[in-house]
Parts: structure tokens; C-alpha cells; sequence
């Protein structure tokens, strides 16, 4: 299984700064990415079609949403569709980020139409799930990711399972704040998120990949992606700049 480096720009870059950044990191690690791992980048819906460009001939790498809405089309003012991401050269797209399900307010319902509607309209889904700091000293850790992830992939046949779905195990508490997960944490929630995943889908379930997001940095990554049960990392901070996100790349 290819290990998925993904990097979620969030509402950071003009698109012209997004192409630079892009075309800095395709020159730094495009010829040295391992045969096992793929690389996908999350920038903001204006800058997606020239990162796209700029990653044309870079072989393993891929583009992908922040965000979508779940209608082909429609009255939905500012809100964009499947076809429309894919259209921008997006492969793959973000569902469920912990700042729309806390800052803008998306429910697990919602998280799970978009799921569903996406991957039926062709393009490959990271759903991010993850429990706050309250839930988790409250002993909630399991039923929490018990739920999101049964909503979220509420819509998500088995037929689609492994290829079109990756789940970003996301511990709220550890985004932008500096503070990581240790390594039992993580080999904790992601055992926990297999089992859920092969409870629900068999054999293929063992084949989606998991993957680690929370101040991950060059100085952490090779230890966390050699962890049981990960198979990849979401990067938000430590991804904005191209030297940063190609040592974690190739960490
Ligand atoms: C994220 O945005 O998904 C994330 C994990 O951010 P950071 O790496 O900055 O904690």
C-alpha cells in the first residue's frame, strides 16, 4: 500500500504563490518519490487549476478539494460541485476537516452526503475524522470516531472500498496547535479505526488507508508514518512551504 502524503493548504496562498509553491515542490522531490508513496495537495478552489498545471508531468502526484457540495448542480451560492473540483484537474477531495465541522458548523449528516455524492461522482475522498480535548478526557475517544465514521460513510458501498476512500484520523487538539499525538495515542485511534473500517467492509477494509494528521513536521514524520495502521499523513502548517513538505515527503 502506497503511503498518501497529503498537504491541506486551508485559506493560505494566492494561486499564483499556490503555482510556485507546487512547481518548488514537484523540482525538490518529484524525481526522488519513492515507488511507495503518493502525494496529493489540498489548495484553496482559486489556485486549484494552476497547481494542477504546474504538477502535469510530475509522476505519483495529485490535486484535490478542500471542500465540496453534494448536487451536481444548482442554486447553492458559493458552494462548488464534484464535476466542477474535477473540471480544476482534482482527483481526490477533503470531506469532514475538523474547522468546517467546528468553525462553519458541518454536521456528521452532511460530512456523509458529500462523501457519498463525491465518490459516485467519480473523485476519490480523504474523510477526516477526530475526537476535541473535551471528549477525549471524557473517555468519548471510541465513541466519537465510532460516529463519524458510521455517518460518514454512511452512502459509501463496499464496492468503493479500498480504492475511493481514505479516512485522516485528526485528533482536533493537535491541529495548528504544536501539539502531536504521541505514538501510543496514535497507534490507539488508528487500531480502533481499522477495526470499525473491517467491521464494516470485510477484507477491504484492511486496505484503506489511514492516515495521521496533527502538527505533523519534518523533524516527526518518519516516526509517525512508521507507526502500525499509518499509511500516510494530512500536513497543514508544516506544508506550506516547499521545503518543509518535501522533507516530510521523503522523510
Ligand atoms: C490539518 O489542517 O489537517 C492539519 C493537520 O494541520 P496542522 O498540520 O497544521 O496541525
Amino acid at each position: 500500500m502506497k503511503k498518501l502524503m497529503a498537504a491541506n493548504w486551508k485559506m493560505y496562498k494566492t494561486a499564483g504563490e499556490a503555482r510556485t509553491t507546487a512547481a518548488s515542490l514537484a523540482a525538490l522531490t518529484a524525481d526522488s518519490l519513492p515507488d511507495d508513496r503518493e502525494v496529493v495537495l489540498f489548495p484553496q478552489f482559486t489556485a486549484l487549476s494552476p497547481v494542477a498545471d504546474a504538477l502535469r508531468h510530475a509522476a505519483g502526484y495529485s490535486v484535490g478539494g478542500q471542500d465540496v457540495y453534494p448536487a451536481a448542480e444548482g442554486a447553492y451560492t458559493g458552494e462548488i460541485s464534484p464535476g466542477m473540483l474535477m473540471d480544476c484537474g482534482c482527483a481526490r477531495v477533503l470531506t469532514g476537516h475538523s474547522e468546517r465541522r467546528h468553525i462553519i458548523g458541518e454536521s456528521d449528516e452532511l460530512v456523509g452526503a458529500k462523501t457519498a455524492f463525491s465518490i459516485n461522482a467519480g473523485l476519490k475522498v480523504v474523510l477526516c475524522i477526530g475526537e476535541t480535548i473535551e471528549e477525549r478526557e471524557a473517555g468519548r475517544l471510541g465513541e466519537v470516531l465510532e460516529r463519524q465514521l458510521a455517518t460518514g460513510l454512511a452512502g459509501v458501498k463496499g464496492d468503493a472500498v479500498p480504492d475511493a476512500i481514505a479516512v485522516a484520523y485528526e485528533p482536533v487538539w493537535a491541529i495548528g496547535t504544536g501539539k502531536v499525538a504521541g505514538p501510543p495515542e496514535i497507534v490507539e485511534a488508528h487500531a480502533l479505526v481499522r477495526q470499525l473500517l473491517v467491521a464494516r467492509y470485510g477484507q477491504p477494509g484492511n486496505a484503506v488507508r489511514i492516515l495521521y494528521g496533527g502538527s505533523v513536521k519534518p523533524e516527526n514524520a518518519r516516526e509517525i508514518i512508521a507507526l502500525d495502521n499509518v499509511d500516510g499523513v494530512l500536513v497543514g502548517g508544516a506544508s506550506l512551504q516547499a521545503d518543509s513538505f518535501s522533507r516530510i515527503i521523503l522523510a
